[in-house]
């Protein structure tokens, strides 16, 4: 297949962790890639250099998509490489462990601000192109969920944990408003992946910590989750729509 042939997948946060292999797959798999970030300018760029070096075709675009205004730049520079097949909610961040009754209310704001209000507005930028309703030609959403969705995280970061609670009903109630629409949106929910998410959120030695206390004794690679979510985005998922797939290694797949 030619490069980019697939259409274009824009990937929230596609600079480091899940977001960087889920490009580098995808770009593999024929997708032409906006490998979006907030700051590691460096980082982006090496993801498309890299998508570059294999024949792809890739753009680095910086952009927070908590703000409209970058959401709609990064979705301007999808329209200049082609037709948007995909989207990629996967930007996110942690924040230190906490109890609720210490949290600020800045923390709060940008733990829904990033996590869950900047996901709506990619899915709404992303959707103005895809739907029929709107003279697109479909598509398919993938959204971040976590583990932490269904444990709560109490005592460490209740607050993510209803973030991504939030995006686990977002999937399902978006799903239904654009079935008709030839869009599909589904979500992955990782448990523990090694990536840089633990250092961010203060704690660099989380994976080796909780890996052996885990069903499978491993925690999960970023390329093992872009796998299946490559696998939502693609016409093998063709009629799986408002599903969740866990990439947990079995933690909490019990509801
Ligand atoms: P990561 O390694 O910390 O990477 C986070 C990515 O999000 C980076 O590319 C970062 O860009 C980007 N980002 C952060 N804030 C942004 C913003 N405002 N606008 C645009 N991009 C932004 O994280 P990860 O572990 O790969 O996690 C990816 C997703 O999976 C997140 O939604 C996370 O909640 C979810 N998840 C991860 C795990 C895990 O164990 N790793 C488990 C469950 C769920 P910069 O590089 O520019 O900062």
């Amino acid at each position: 297949m030619a490069a980019g042939a697939k259409g274009v997948l824009v990937v929230t946060g596609g600079s480091r962790g899940i977001g960087a292999a889920t490009c580098l797959l995808a770009a593999e798999r024929g997708y032409a890639v906006v490998v979006n970030y907030a700051e590691s300018v460096t980082a982006a760029e090496h993801v498309a250099a890299q998508i570059h070096a294999r024949g792809g075709v890739a753009v680095a675009v910086r952009g927070d998509v908590s703000l409209e205004e970058d959401v709609e730049h990064i979705f301007a520079a999808a329209d200049r490489l082609g037709t948007l097949v995909g989207l990629v909610n996967n930007a996110g961040v942690i924040d230190v462990a906490a109890r609720v009754d210490e949290m600020s209310i800045e923390r709060l704001t940008r733990m829904f601000s990033i996590n869950v209000i900047g996901s709506l507005l990619c899915a709404k930028a992303a959707i103005r192109r895809m739907s029929s309703r709107h003279g697109g030609k479909g598509g398919s959403i993938v959204n971040l969920s976590s583990a932490a969705s269904k444990l709560g995280s109490p005592g460490f970061y209740v607050d993510y944990a209803a973030a991504k609670g939030a995006i686990d009903t977002f999937t399902v109630g978006l799903a239904l408003e654009v079935a008709a629409e030839g869009i599909r949106v589904n979500a992955v929910r990782p448990g523990i992946i090694d990536t840089d998410i633990h250092a961010s959120g203060g704690e660099p030695d989380r994976v080796a910590r909780i890996a052996p206390t885990l069903p499978m004794a491993r925690a999960g690679t970023a390329e093992e989750v872009a796998r299946a979510i490559l696998w939502l985005l693609s016409d093998e998922a063709s009629y799986t729509t408002g599903t969740t797939i866990a990439v947990s290694g079995g933690r909490a797949i019990v509801p």
